[in-house]
């Protein structure tokens, strides 16, 4: 027995084949880490991985991330991308051939203090101006030193940065992290990373040995006025529910919780199956586009936990049953996140357990 589902995020994996192909050609002197954290944006971590299968590594934020790729039979190398949090880790990272970023002291002291079996493989992450995470310039030399001595530490050491920017193309911020980070490591042995997306896309200087793409590789673009489209890359991800009633509207009358949107005409509002208790930002204001049908209509109040309202018009001809898209195929995420004052990132990273994942071209 089947039954309707309400909402459904289909992955198209051959969309992600070809955007990782584009990715290697835009990029063919490096190699591919495949940023797949969070989920794989939301996308699923292992069914991404598993279709990824040109990439060379793989990147992920938590410990648990690597450990599922690698119960999933994934072989590549695996990158945690802020490091490990305590010296305990560290056992779990050489079981598991766990590659790790060193960014502290905390995190320099633990891999001095531990007896491990094998060397774990380390990159050096230089603060280059992000100030989030990383080793100033005045700290790098001893970091270096340090590392080098440290018998847990596979040699030669790697090391890598990350832009705070690189979707900014007017800011110079990106060519002094770059310039920066080529004059810290200038004659170093070991590999070099320093682009994400928008670096590899929008920054050639910065490919160096390793790219670090994310979001392009599901299709969706890092800059806010650069469609993927525009890109060539195609959406992985496309979002969809339907309508399960169509109801008339009197000009005057307003719909949903607090009635924060009143027709200024008669029409017709569209009642479609998902809300944020399946991850669709309750922030979406009024006018944000839902594709149904061959057009947009535009949301109409509030959206709620299980449905969301669209004004369909006086002379809608949809029906219960009509397929709505929230993003993806023929409505770009990155137009969607910017009626909702987000970017698409946090869209598809955000989606609920109760949405059912499809996967297309398994
Ligand atoms: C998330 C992340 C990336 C990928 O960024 P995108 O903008 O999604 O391409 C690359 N490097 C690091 C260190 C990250 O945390």
């Amino acid at each position: 027995m089947t039954y309707m589902k309400a909402a459904t995020a289909s992955i198209n994996l051959s969309a992600l084949e070809h955007n990782l192909r584009l990715i290697k050609s835009k990029a063919p002197n490096s190699k591919v880490m495949s940023v797949v954290k969070a989920n794989g944006y939301g996308h699923g971590l292992l069914h991404i991985a598993k279709h990824s299968k040109n990439s060379d590594a793989f990147g992920v934020a938590r410990i648990e991330e690597a450990l599922q790729l690698r119960a999933g039979g994934i072989v590549q190398p695996i990158l945690l991308l802020e490091g490990f949090y305590s010296q305990g880790d560290l056992p779990i990272l050489v079981t598991n051939n766990i590659q790790t970023v060193v960014h502290c002291e905390e995190q320099l002291s633990a891999l001095e203090n531990s007896q491990l079996e094998t060397p774990v493989v380390v990159w050096l992450k230089v603060d280059s101006g992000m100030h989030r995470l990383g080793v100033r310039s005045e700290q790098y030399q001893d970091f270096v030193e340090r590392l080098h001595h440290c018998p847990n530490v596979a040699k030669p050491l790697r090391y890598m940065s990350h832009f705070g920017c690189a979707d900014e193309l007017d800011k110079t911020t990106t060519e002094q992290q770059t310039e920066l980070f080529l004059s810290l490591t200038e004659g170093c042995e070991g590999e070099r990373s320093l682009a994400n997306s928008a670096g590899l896309l929008a920054w050639p200087d910065s490919h160096l040995d390793w790219v670090r793409p994310g979001i392009i590789s599901y299709g969706v673009s890092p800059f806010v006025d650069k469609s993927a489209k525009e890109l060539g890359f195609l959406p992985v991800m496309t979002l969809t529910s339907h309508l399960i009633a169509v109801r008339d509207l009197k000009a005057g009358e307003s719909v949903g919780y607090g009635g924060n949107w009143t027709s200024q005409r008669d029409t017709k509002i569209g009642v479609i199956a998902i809300g944020y208790g399946d991850g669709y930002p309750r922030t979406a204001p009024n006018g944000t586009p839902v594709f149904i049908n061959g057009r947009k209509a535009p949301i109409a109040g509030r959206v709620s936990m299980d449905m969301l309202t669209v004004d369909l018009g006086p002379d809608a001809k949809d029906k219960v049953g009509d397929e709505a898209t929230l993003w993806g195929r023929e409505l770009p995420s990155e137009e969607v996140a910017l009626h909702i004052g987000t970017i698409a990132y946090e869209l598809v990273t955000k989606l609920t357990s109760r949405v059912e994942m499809e996967y297309e071209n398994e």
